[in-house]
């Protein structure tokens, strides 16, 4: 006897699920693909693969259902959904591409911001010659998961003084690591704060007046998590009351920054369309099809969710 085909239904409302569904397709354990939405009988559906948001419903005609996955790195988006069950396991993508391109990133933000070379463009448009000095930086990533740990190691590679601050104790070489007891120490030796947390009931406004004064003055933010980290009026303020140098921000609210958000227009802020880590279905997919291979085998899924946590 072959072994057992696992239908899937593709919910990418964002994207193009073309690339999705043709990589899936070369699987030989792959068998129909659906894409949401459709009017087709969706009983058979064993896995769920999902970028956000996932139309109200969708769960109650997939009887046979036995796995969610996220299409990127960040699961908020099913953390938040009612309709999504508690008693299967949800993975998440965790791509070497994925978390290369976030440090690459970050990295760019923070030498843009030692090198102020925001000010080197506006001099360049004056035909100004001006030999502007810099500092070495310390910098702090908050979260020191799958991307955080990387970015951290990247920027000490880099020479910049690290740290990092999680949940729990991590040991990474050169970079100095605070537990959730420590947060306050961590703030308070940084020139430049990173978040990379996951949004969960722990996180959400986590970026607000009272923690990000507790950076030295001067302090320059980087948002690449999710915009609900950050209360935006408490950012504005600390950057008018020059508390903080200024911020690079990468995740919102609302996305697209609606048209009039003062972000956009102002002169300390740089913003970005969610794009510092986007998830590439040609490298994602080597990820599905191991976990479609390990849910026909019956054996435990990569990189789950843990329900608890949220993360
Ligand atoms: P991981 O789950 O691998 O890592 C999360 C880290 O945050 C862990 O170190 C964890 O600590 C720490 N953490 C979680 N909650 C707390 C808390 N309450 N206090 C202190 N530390 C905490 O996530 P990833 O690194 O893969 O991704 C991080 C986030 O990046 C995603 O959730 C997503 O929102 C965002 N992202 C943004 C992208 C973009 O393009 N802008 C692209 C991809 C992701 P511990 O290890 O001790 O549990």
């Amino acid at each position: 006897m072959g072994k057992q085909k696992i239908d899937i239904l593709l919910s990418t409302s964002v994207w193009d699920p073309k690339a999705w569904v043709e990589g899936l397709s070369q699987s030989e354990l792959v068998g129909k693909i659906y894409v949401w939405p459709t009017e087709e009988d969706l009983s058979n559906v064993e896995a769920l693969f999902v970028w956000k948001p996932l139309a109200e419903g969708v769960i109650e005609k997939l009887p046979s259902l036995k796995w969610i996955s996220s299409l990127g790195a960040g699961v908020d988006h099913l953390m938040t959904d009612p309709q999504i069950p508690r008693n299967i396991p949800i993975t998440r993508i965790v791509d070497p591409n994925l978390t290369t391109d976030m440090a690459n990133y970050v990295l760019m933000g923070v030498i843009m911001h030692q090198r102020s070379f925001r000010l080197l463009q506006q001099n360049q448009q004056k035909a100004q010659w001006e030999r502007i000095t810099y500092n070495k930086l310390r910098v702090g990533v908050m979260g020191l998961g799958e991307l955080g740990g990387h970015l951290a190691k990247q920027l000490y590679a880099a020479g910049f003084e690290v740290s990092g601050y999680s949940r729990t104790q991590k040991q990474i070489e050169g970079v100095k690591c605070y537990d959730e007891n420590h947060l306050d120490t961590f703030l308070s030796e940084l020139d430049v704060l990173v978040n990379l947390l996951p949004i969960t009931p722990k996180t959400v406004g986590i970026l607000n007046c009272e923690l990000l004064s507790k950076t030295p003055k001067g302090c320059y933010l980087i948002n690449v998590a999710r915009g609900n980290h950050l209360v935006d009026s408490d950012l504005l303020k600390l950057i008018d009351e020059n508390h903080l140098s200024g911020a690079m921000l990468d995740v919102f609210h609302q996305e697209p920054l609606p048209n009039d958000h003062p972000f956009w227009a102002h002169d300390k802020i740089t913003v970005t369309p969610h794009v510092a880590s986007v998830t590439s279905p040609e490298s994602a997919l080597n990820l599905l099809k191991e976990n479609i291979e390990r849910l026909v085998n019956e054996t435990p899924l990569l990189h789950q969710v843990d329900l608890n946590r949220g993360y």
